[in-house]
């Protein structure tokens, strides 16, 4: 069976602390294991999780700030040193190209693994997946960001009975759904007469910004969204300010977007509670609502229900 999962490397914004490393998350989605902003210290985190960097096939950076980034010069190596057999490939803010150069070169290394440089040049860049595409959407921030989310599309899954009922077997099921439609005994058989939509599954991550479209457009019906949630409401102006979200206006967009699984993280240090998050996300947001711990995990939930083809 597939499997769909976030595992939460850290959730410290700007510096780690006693008790949250510098961020980095990791999306296994089928045969995908994404690392997402690498922090300080996420080679270490890695250790704990029982993922490792072989299993990684790709590595998405939302901006090059420290706390998004500083994890990349031993996580690359590692790539090396494991001598991961498969090429990994690496998306980043175009602009940024300089200091992935450096970070990727940071010191002296015996290079073997492949990485595939993808740099993100435009707002709205796709990215082919075998399990869907990726897609990157610009953020607001003072230094050139982009979020990213994954989307499968829609499918379609045939029910067996009434296949039956038609007497359509073998071979003819591949040609109905290539077609579309199929003649039996003079009567010509739908496809949605026989099958139901599959919905595909969106997972978003939404890191450092203000509020802008990209953030809407990223979140917009994804079954797990991650977003930042450095402040709370009482400092909403400093946020806004210094390009952030705080937690009620997290919830928020994902209560408009219709997002089902909300995972809240990159806490600044200046709250020692991190009830606070959840008590203000919870006055605007009603569905699976998850204020990251480091080292968690938080499942994909099922897929929707499927509707009538
Ligand atoms: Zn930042």
């Amino acid at each position: 069976m597939s499997m769909r999962e976030l595992t939460v490397l850290g959730t410290a914004s700007q510096t780690p602390t006693r008790l949250r490393n510098h961020n980095g998350y990791v999306l296994r989605w089928d045969d995908e294991v994404i690392l997402f902003d690498p922090g300080e210290g996420s080679q270490r985190q890695l250790l704990h999780t029982g993922i490792t960097a072989t299993d990684l096939t790709r590595i998405c950076v939302t901006h090059f700030h420290g706390d998004h980034c500083l994890g990349l010069p031993g996580t690359i190596q590692r790539l090396s040193l494991d001598r991961v057999p498969h090429p990994v490939a690496v998306h980043f803010p175009a602009g940024g190209a300089e200091y992935f150069a450096r970070l990727r070169h940071a010191s002296s290394f015996h290079e073997t693994a492949e990485l595939a440089v993808e740099p993100i040049t435009a707002d709205g860049q796709l990215i082919t997946l075998g399990v869907g595409t990726l897609e990157a959407r610009r953020l607001r921030h003072p230094i050139e960001t982009y979020g990213y989310r994954l989307v499968e599309p829609d499918g379609c899954r045939m029910l067996p009975e009434r296949l039956s009922a038609y007497g359509i077997g073998g071979p003819a099921v591949g040609e109905l759904l290539r077609v579309g439609h199929l003649d039996v005994d003079g009567r010509r058989v739908t496809r949605d007469e026989v099958s139901v939509v599959r919905p595909g599954q969106r997972f978003a991550f939404v890191m450092d910004t203000g509020l802008c479209d990209g953030v809407y457009a990223l979140a917009e019906h994804a079954d797990l969204l991650v977003i930042e949630s450095t402040f709370l409401e009482s400092e909403a102006a400093l946020a806004a300010e210094v390009g952030h979200l705080t937690a009620g206006q997290a919830a928020r967009v994902a209560t408009e977007s219709g997002v089902r699984t909300l995972v809240l993280t990159h806490f600044s240090q200046r709250y020692a509670d991190p009830r606070r998050f959840h008590d203000e996300a919870r006055e605007h947001f009603a569905g699976e609502l998850v204020i990251a711990e480091d080292l968690t995990t938080v499942p994909v939930p099922p897929r929707r229900v499927a509707s009538a083809g």
